[in-house]
Parts: structure tokens; sequence; C-alpha cells
């Protein structure tokens, strides 16, 4: 069912007899709501934050009442990668490869304390302090682990977000490759992010220096 206040843009009065059947809008609010009104979640977890997750999905809550109930069981039919759980170092590049493969446009939610920061494990040797080290988020969720309705509440301020977007400055129209496009981190001994790659030459090299003089 179609609210079609939701449409309406304020400013042009429509005749009483015909409120319900015609709205006047514009492309950008048309096209934000579509999308906003269609988020497909991806479907996996990582850590207990992630049934949180599954629970918002269960008739209690039930975020069917969004369009969000398609969770997808592939980044390429998703539009929202809810990163829910502790980010180990050997889940990163698995996580960056999915967002890779994720079509345009494509939002990030940070679900949890550990997600957003790390979390309780923040100084674990194997895990990283919050995936935006990594990958843009859109939205950052409080708590260990947030609720149900936290999650809700984290969804529709993703909703606001898209609504403020506009079809003439989004970044998947303008030119350039099709899609945001993240190095995938390489996990050897610890996790090496290639974009830090000449930074982590430069601090090699001080050390070998220093152990040297
Ligand atoms: S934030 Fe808390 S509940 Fe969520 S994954 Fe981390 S430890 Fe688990």
């Amino acid at each position: 069912m179609v609210d079609h206040s939701e449409l309406q843009v304020p400013g042009y009065e429509i005749p009483p007899e015909m409120q319900g059947q015609v709205v006047i809008t514009t492309l950008d609010r048309i096209y934000n709501w579509g999308r906003r009104s269609s988020l497909w979640p991806m479907m996996f977890g990582l850590a207990c934050c992630a049934i949180e997750m599954i629970a918002v999905q269960a008739p209690r809550f039930d975020l069917a009442r969004f369009g969000m109930e398609v969770m997808r069981p592939s980044p390429r039919q998703s539009d929202v990668m809810i990163v829910a759980g502790t980010v180990t170092k050997k889940m990163v590049p698995a996580v960056v490869r999915l967002y890779n493969q994720m079509p345009e446009p494509k939002y990030v939610v940070a679900m949890g304390a550990c997600a957003s920061s790390g979390g309780p494990f923040k100084a674990g040797y194997n895990v990283v302090a919050g995936i935006d080290k990594f990958i843009p988020v859109d939205v950052y969720i409080p708590g260990c682990p947030p609720t149900p309705e936290a999650l809700i509440y984290g969804m529709m301020k993703l909703q606001e977000k898209i609504d403020k977007q506009s079809i003439r400055q989004v970044r998947w129209y303008q030119k350039g490759p099709d899609s945001v496009q993240i190095p995938v981190p390489i996990l050897g001994s610890d996790l090496i992010d290639p974009r830090r790659a000449e930074e982590l030459k430069r601090i090699a090299a001080a050390q070998a220096q220093a152990q040297e003089g």
C-alpha cells in the first residue's frame, strides 16, 4: 500500500476529489522513496550481534514493514551490508570482497560496538577497531549488542540519509568506475591494507635505519 503523503512535495494543493489518486512530486523524491522502501540487506553475520539482526527479521519485529524483508544470500543482489559482529582480521578480506561485489547504490551499517570500533575486543591482536577502517560506513549503531529496536532505528536513519540524496550528485551517476572498489587487504602474519603500502614501507625503512644506527 503506497502512502501518497510520503511522495507529495509541499506547496502544491491537490483538489479534495483527487487526493489519494494524484501526487505532485520531484524526481529526487520518487527516486529516493523507491530505494529507501526496498533495501535488501545482505544475509551474513559475524558474531553475537547477528542474533539480534536475525530477531529483527522474525515476526515480533519484522523488517517487512520497511520493504527490507528480502535478505539476499548474494552481494550482487544486496543494497545494504549490515556488519553485525566482531570483525576479526581473518574476516576483513572477505568482508571487503563482498562489499566490492555489491552493485551501486550500496550502503553499510555498522551494527554494535564491535563493528563500529572493536568493542570489548578492541585491544585484541586479532580484531580490527571498526570496519570503517576498510569500507565506508553510513550508519553506526551503538550497543553490545544493540537491541532489535536499535537496529530498526538505525535502518530508519539510513532511510533519512537516502532521502537527502540527489540524483544529480550520487556517486554512481558520476563519471568514473561504476562502483566503489576497495583494495582487498592481505592477511599474512598480520593484516596489511594495500592503501597503506607506501606508509608501511617508510615505517619499515625507518625502523631498519634506527637498528643499523
Ligand atoms: S558488540 Fe557485543 S554483542 Fe555485538 S558482536 Fe561485539 S561482543 Fe557480541
